[in-house]
C-alpha cells in the first residue's frame, strides 16, 4: 500500500494549484454570491480543459488523456478549495461527459466534439419536485407518439448546470407501449425545446441548480439512450462513480477553511500571545488536520477501487457521508477561530460555511448513503 502520489501527479497537481491561484480565484472572488453567465461558464471550463479535469478521463481515442480516477479527485478537491462553485459546474461537466461517451452513434459524435471543445454543456436531470431520494417514483414521462417519436412532459428540480445546458440527459418514465419503466433521453434545449430557472440557495449561487420543464417536448427514439428498465441503473452506476468526488470537494472546502483559520489564529493576539498558541486552538488545529487527512484516505480508496475496476459502491457511500458531514464540522470549528470575524461576509469561512451545507446532499444525501451501507452490511433494506 503506497499512499505517496507519483511524479505525474505530483506535476500535474502542482502546476494546475498554480494555474488555479492565477486564473480561478480572481474570477471565484469577483462572483462569490453572483451568478456566472454561461459564456463565461462555458469560458473557465475551457480554461480549465487542458489540465485534463473536465474531458482528461475520456480515452485518447475520444480525445481524453486516459486519466486516472485519483488524479481527476486530486484536481478536484483543488478546484473545489479555490471554488466550489465551479468545482460543481466541472464535475456535471465531466459527470454528463461520462454519458456522452457511452452515448449510442450517431448521437455520441453529434455531442462529442461540441463537448471536448467546452461548447456545450450538459445536465444529469435525475431529481423532480416530487421526487427526490426515492428516485425510482420519477413522475417525468414520456409517451410514444408513432413509431419514431416521444413525447416528455413534467419537471425536473435541483439540475446542476440546468440553465447552462445545451443538452440533457433526463430520466423519463415511458407509460405506454411495447416496453415500460425507467428511461433516459437525451433532450436537447435547441431541437427539443425545454424551459429552466434558476433556484436561489444559500449558497453555490454563482453555478446554476435549476428546474427544467417539458412541455410537450417531442425527442426522437434514437435519443433513447437508456432503455426502459435501464434507466435507473445508468444513472446510479455514474453516481457511484462522482460520490468519492464530491467527498474530496467537500474536504478541499474544509482544507480551504483550516488553512484560513490557521493563518487567522497565527494572526490574532489575545491574552499576550497569538490564538494559535492557546492550547485549546491547537487541540482544535490538530483535529481539523486530521479529519481532513482521513476524510481524503477513504476518498482515495474509494477511487482507487474505480481504478482498479474493484466493487467501488459501499466506499464511495462511506466517502460521500464522512467527507461531506466531517467538512461542516471543520469548516465551522474554523469559523470559531475566527471569532466575530467568522461572520462576517468579509472572511471567506463565512462562505465556506454555507457552501459546505450543500454537499450533504447532492448526489444523494447522507442518510440515502448510510441506508446503503445498512443494506450491505445486513442484507436487509430500511429504505
Ligand atoms: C445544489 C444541488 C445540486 C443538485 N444537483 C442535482 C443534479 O444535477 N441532478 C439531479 O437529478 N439532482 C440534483 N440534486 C438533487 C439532490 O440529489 C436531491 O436534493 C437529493 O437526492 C434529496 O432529494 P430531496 O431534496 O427531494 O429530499 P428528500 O428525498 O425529500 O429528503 C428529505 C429528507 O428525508 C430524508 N429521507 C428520505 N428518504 C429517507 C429514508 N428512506 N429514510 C430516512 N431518511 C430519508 C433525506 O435524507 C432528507 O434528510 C441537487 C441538489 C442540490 C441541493
Amino acid at each position: 500500500m503506497d499512499f505517496s502520489l507519483d511524479e505525474m501527479q505530483t506535476i500535474a497537481v502542482d502546476s494546475f494549484k498554480k494555474f488555479l491561484q492565477a486564473e480561478i480565484k480572481p474570477i471565484a472572488d469577483e462572483y462569490r454570491d453572483k451568478y456566472i453567465p454561461t459564456p463565461l461558464a462555458k469560458e473557465i471550463q475551457a480554461k480549465l480543459a487542458p489540465f485534463g479535469v473536465v474531458n482528461g478521463f475520456l480515452p485518447e481515442e475520444l480525445g481524453g488523456f486516459d486519466m486516472d480516477a485519483v488524479t481527476l479527485g486530486l484536481m478536484m478537491h483543488e478546484l473545489a478549495k479555490v471554488s466550489p462553485d465551479i468545482a460543481i459546474t466541472t464535475l456535471i461537466y465531466f459527470a454528463s461527459g461520462k454519458m456522452v461517451s457511452g452515448t449510442p452513434e450517431p448521437l455520441r459524435s453529434k455531442y462529442l466534439e461540441g463537448f471536448i471543445n467546452c461548447e456545450l454543456i450538459a445536465s444529469v436531470a435525475i431529481s423532480e419536485p416530487g421526487t427526490g431520494s426515492d428516485i425510482s417514483s420519477a413522475t417525468c414521462r414520456a409517451k410514444p407518439d408513432g413509431d419514431e417519436h416521444f413525447i416528455i412532459n413534467g419537471e425536473k428540480m435541483w439540475i446542476s448546470s440546468g440553465d447552462y445546458s445545451d443538452f440533457m440527459y433526463v430520466l423519463v418514465n415511458v407509460t405506454e407501449g411495447e416496453e415500460t419503466g425507467l428511461a433516459v433521453f437525451l433532450v436537447d434545449r435547441e431541437e427539443h425545446g425545454y424551459e429552466t430557472t434558476n433556484i436561489d440557495k444559500t449558497a453555490l449561487n454563482s453555478q446554476s441548480t435549476a428546474q427544467v420543464f417539458f412541455d410537450n417536448c417531442r425527442v426522437p427514439k434514437e435519443n433513447m439512450v437508456a432503455t426502459p428498465g435501464q434507466g435507473l441503473k445508468m444513472l446510479l452506476t455514474l453516481l457511484q462513480s462522482s460520490r468519492p468526488i464530491v467527498g474530496l470537494m467537500a474536504m478541499g472546502i474544509a482544507q480551504a477553511a483550516f488553512d484560513e483559520a490557521v493563518q487567522y489564529a497565527l494572526d490574532r493576539v489575545q491574552f499576550g500571545k497569538p490564538i494559535a498558541a492557546k492550547q485549546i486552538v491547537q487541540e482544535k488545529l490538530a483535529t481539523m488536520a486530521t479529519q481532513i487527512e482521513a476524510g481524503k484516505l477513504m476518498a482515495f480508496k474509494a477511487l482507487s477501487s474505480i481504478d482498479q475496476k474493484k466493487r467501488s459502491d459501499i466506499d464511495a457511500a462511506m466517502a460521500k457521508w464522512f467527507c461531506t458531514d466531517l467538512a461542516c464540522e471543520i469548516v465551522d470549528e474554523a469559523t470559531k477561530i475566527h471569532g466575530g470575524n467568522g461572520v462576517t461576509r468579509e472572511f471567506p469561512v463565512e462562505y465556506m460555511a454555507r457552501a459546505a451545507k450543500v454537499f450533504r446532499v447532492t448526489e444523494g444525501t447522507n442518510e440515502i448513503q448510510k441506508l446503503m451501507i445498512g443494506r450491505a452490511i445486513t442484507g436487509l433494506n430500511a429504505f
